[in-house]
């Protein structure tokens, strides 16, 4: 950020007074341009023993695949979020049920947040962000073109409870390590105590 978006005038990247972060201040006005994480919302849209994924048509990870997920818009709710979501990118309706998955991306300033859901009919298609959307069984999951480590750490962890019969919240967090190449460290806090 080079200008501010109140005043126009010029911002310097310091530490305001009662605070400890670096942040974009106006020179001027002297507003300061907080910036904070943002949130994805999506969903697991269930159909019997299957679930919807979507190929994506857009980088970043062009032709892999997905759960129907994106940035969540001012004025909605999680919920209708993970709906709209489903809807533009996989023509999808959906009944959003219980949240499933939280994951914390610090990395990349992100919380995911994927809901089941269920699909209401079998009336969709790609959307313009996606190539193609499939209704797939377990069996038939592209384990090794999944688009995102969350995406994947989510399914993972979606029909290992399937089978226990038992869908818990599970909280989390995905870092990406040092180094050379993508590898990412997956760390559960779903059964973390709290600590005093
Ligand atoms: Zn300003």
């Amino acid at each position: 950020m080079n200008y501010c978006s109140q005043c126009g005038e010029t911002v310097t990247v310091k530490v305001p007074a009662g605070d400890y972060v670096l942040r974009h201040v106006c020179d001027a006005c002297g507003i300061i341009h907080y910036q904070n994480p943002k949130i994805v919302v999506g969903c697991i849209p269930e159909w019997e023993d299957r679930i919807l994924l979507c190929k994506r048509a857009i980088e970043p990870r062009y032709g892999l695949w997905t759960l129907p997920a994106g940035f969540m818009e001012n004025g909605e709710t999680v919920q209708q979020g993970a709906a709209r979501e489903t809807l533009e990118e996989a023509n999808a309706r959906v009944q959003v049920g219980a949240l499933y998955a939280l994951f914390n991306l610090p990395h990349i300033n992100q919380v995911y947040m994927l809901f089941r859901s269920r699909l209401l009919d079998l009336d969709f298609g790609p959307g313009a962000e996606s190539l193609e959307t499939e209704l797939l069984d377990q069996s038939q999951i592209p384990w090794d073109k999944i688009a995102f480590p969350v995406i994947h750490e989510s399914l993972s962890l979606y029909f290992q409870d399937r089978a226990n019969g038992d869908f818990p919240l599970r909280t989390g967090d995905i870092q990406r390590l040092a180094g050379p190449g993508r590898r990412y460290e997956v760390c559960m806090r779903d059964t973390a105590e709290p600590t005093s």
